[in-house]
């Protein structure tokens, strides 16, 4: 009798907040004291020992083994002080999630005693017992085990009275098999690049990084609704579930005051986030019922994008203690808006001038210009491969969906500096004349405003967004990890970059000089760039026609926008940057394939098992309950008046029937697809079987079960409703 519904929904009812209440007043008592930050690196490190970490967070200078030492011995000294008695290698597999494994720094001695040990060798390499983590089948081509090896510009951290080292995932041979290996190479080339091209403007720049501002998107339900759905507990978002009668149209969610049970939890998340060192700054409600935002201040992109795998967890750590759930699900419910994480990304200086914020002299624009034009030429090159980079099973049902940025990658400028970018593709070829460069410097570069926060027009359904002073990356989802975008990201532009410079240098080496040189070059790059460059609405039928007719690619499906990363010029790309070899990315296009049919996969067998047997048992008791209501009828009355009288519970009895017989045969059809797709060995073709075959029966399947909640007597139906999910909390 749809017990389990009814029990969440009592207990939900009866929920009270859980208190909490940070043991301090004011953030500044306790932000990153769970860290081994500069301060606590300064208290427990000799001098020697702090000039070595140093030198390596800020140049990737190595530390021999007796400074690795050191170091570990004031490391297990830090964590002591704050009882932690474990270690572990802090990583992140291929598998989308953060893995860690345990050791205490425990060691028994020979005479029966017992110390804490924690040396060099143990903080530099680990070897986890990993073979079960996707590799793409380098670990059995090459080596059979993987280490993980200490990443000293990500600093320690306490979490679970466990001293957490930030490391990447490599096997033996050095192929990578994280997310953050790569992401480490690609944000040292781009170092590399951008520092070079700085060079025409501050002699002062030595050092480029990349920013990363992360807005983490996600939903809470109660923990009672969440264990009864068992599409929830196994996928993530609900499979089945007609939409309520209020959803998001009143748009009264969006910034509105925040529940008292979600503000605790909120409290708690931003405490513990602090402890840990992550810039927690803004927190609200999202568009769609029960949907929240957090986001942080930004930071050097590695540190960021740890601390957005952290924060995942805390979230959830978090929404459990408070008998929530989060769903970090692109999306977990039909009809309303899905959950994304845009990443904000710009450049900064070792000089403290961020390379994407005008500034206030023409040569400070000329600067910002330049990144501007090519992060914009690098994402129209490479659209493919940012498509590539946002790709899951999950992404796909928000790109594109009218409420999300479309598959279709473009970027948006804003009115001012297309108009600006239109000045300058006005310039004349070759050498310009003084009376030229006076006009373009103080007419044009010189007149965009310092400010462009408050003036940019917002485009929200743009996938690539100028925002003033950053590019907001918006396709990307919210349970992805953002180390695949920030890869592509930074790749592409440092290649843009070496590309740029490389022409600069020709043409100055032609006899031009350098201020016509980069105007000659930057114009040139704006006229071929045009067809990413969108201001309209990304969200509209005739953006589609429009942007196949400028020959940009559409993939609203993961295989077949995977297919990117190992395109003949992917490959030659990635290669050439050392950030990825042809082995390492046909490895990762197999896991992403691999982990795209998985995924499809279990959504496939839980909502055949959800149909089989929560919901067609359900309708079947109704249907006969209901025939046998109008069987009783016929005894009371004449054949013409039952007729007419049992009309309603005839049709039902019949429309019931149907939508039955419908769904059982759906539900064996998508089996039998199943079983097809998974005789094919080959992983592409067998990712695609899934997408085309298996996928398209969820469709069908939910119509009919949506339609059957709707006819069903609500106090039989099995599955806590969309509405009580969203509204009673
Ligand atoms: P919104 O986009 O919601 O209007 P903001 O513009 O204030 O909000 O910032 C959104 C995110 O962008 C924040 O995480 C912020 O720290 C980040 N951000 C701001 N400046 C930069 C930058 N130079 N590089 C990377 N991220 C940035
Ligand atoms: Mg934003």
């Amino acid at each position: 009798m749809a017990t389990v519904r009814f029990l969440g929904l009592a207990e939900t009812l009866n929920r009270k907040p859980v208190e909490f209440k940070a043991p301090f007043k004011k953030s500044s008592e306790y932000y990153g004291s769970n860290v081994f930050n500069d301060k606590a690196m300064r208290e427990f490190l000799t001098k020697e020992a702090y000039v070595a970490v140093r030198g390596a967070m800020e140049h990737g200078s190595k530390i021999d083994r007796s400074m690795a030492d050191q170091i570990a011995s004031a490391m297990k000294a830090w964590a002591m002080s704050k009882d932690a008695m474990h270690y572990t290698h802090w990583f992140q597999p291929l598998t989308g999630a953060t893995a860690e494994k345990h050791d205490a720094f425990f060691e028994p001695t020979e005479d029966g005693r017992a110390i804490e040990k924690f040396n060099g060798a143990m903080l530099v390499q680990q070897e986890p017992d990993a073979s079960s983590f996707p590799n793409g089948g380098i670990r059995n081509t090459f080596e059979a085990r993987g280490y993980t090896a200490w990443d000293p510009s990500s600093p320690a951290f306490i979490m679970n009275d466990t001293l957490c080292i930030p490391t990447v995932f490599v096997s033996y041979t050095g192929e990578a098999l994280d997310y953050k290996t790569p992401l480490l190479r690609a944000l040292q080339v781009v170092d590399q690049a951008a520092t070079q091209v700085c060079q025409y403007f501050d002699r002062n720049v030595t050092k480029v990084h990349a920013t990363l501002g992360w807005e983490q998107e996600y939903f809470l339900v109660d923990s009672a609704y969440f264990v009864a759905r068992p599409d929830l507990v196994m996928t993530g978002r609900t499979l089945v579930g007609h939409s309520p009668a209020k959803g998001q149209q009143l748009e009264d969610h969006y910034f509105g005051s925040i529940p008292e049970r979600v503000m605790q939890f909120m409290r708690e998340v931003e405490y513990e986030s602090h402890l840990l060192g992550i810039p927690v700054k803004t927190r609200h409600n999202e568009v769609a019922p029960a949907q929240f935002e957090f986001a942080p201040i930004f930071e050097e992109a590695n540190v960021a994008v740890d601390h957005n795998s952290l924060f995942m967890d805390l979230l959830e750590k978090v929404a459990r203690r408070h008998n929530f759930r989060v769903l970090m699900h692109e999306k977990p419910f039909a009809g309303i808006n899905g959950s994304g994480k845009h990443n904000n990304w710009s450049l900064a200086t070792n000089t403290g001038t961020n390379l994407l914020s005008p500034g206030k002299t023409p040569k400070r624009n000329l600067q910002f210009l330049t990144f501007f034009v090519n992060a914009i030429v690098a994402v129209d090159r490479h659209a493919d491969l940012l498509r590539a980079s946002i790709a899951s099973a999950s992404n796909d049902h928000r790109l594109g969906a009218n409420e999300a940025p479309p598959a279709i990658i473009s970027v948006f400028l804003g009115q001012q500096l297309s108009a600006v970018l239109d000045e300058l593709e006005k310039v004349e070829s070759g050498k310009l004349s003084p009376e030229q460069k006076t006009e373009l410097k103080l007419n044009v570069v010189g007149k965009i405003p310092e400010i462009l926060l408050d003036n940019t027009d917002r485009n929200r359904t743009s996938p690539f967004a100028f925002t003033g002073n950053k590019f907001e990356f918006r396709a990307v989802g919210s349970s992805a990890n953002c180390a695949q975008s920030m890869t592509v990201l930074n790749t592409i532009v440092a290649n843009q970059l070496f590309e740029f410079k490389k022409s600069v240098d020709s043409l100055i080496e032609q006899g031009l000089k350098k201020d016509d040189a980069l105007f000659n070059v930057l114009r040139d790059l704006i006229s071929t760039s045009h067809k990413v460059r969108f201001e309209g609405d990304g969200y509209s039928e005739d953006w589609k026609n429009e942007a196949a007719k400028r020959g940009l690619s559409n993939l609203p499906d993961t295989p077949r926008a995977l297919k990117a990363y190992v395109s003949e010029s992917s490959k030659a790309l990635f290669e050439k940057l050392n950030i990825l070899n042809h082995i390492e990315l046909e490895a990762r296009y197999d896991i992403l394939l691999e982990d795209y049919f998985k995924k499809i996969q279990i959504e496939s067998r839980t909502l055949g098992d959800l149909v089989t047997n929560h919901i067609l048992p359900t309708v079947m008791a109704f249907q006969a309950q209901v025939a046998d209501g109008a069987l009783k009828l016929k005894s009371l009355y004449d054949e013409k008046t039952f007729a007419k009288l049992a009309k309603p519970q005839l049709d039902l009895v019949t429309e019931l029937g149907n939508r039955i017989n419908i769904l059982s045969s759906e539900v064996n059809a998508m089996t039998e697809a199943r079983k097809v797709a998974n005789k094919i060995h080959d992983t592409e073709a067998r990712a695609i079987a899934y997408c085309d075959t298996v996928k398209p029966h969820f469709e069908t399947i939910r119509y009919h079960v949506d339609k059957l909640e709707l006819s069903v007597d609500n106090a039989l139906w099995p599955l806590p409703k969309y509405r009580e999910m969203l509204y009673a909390r």
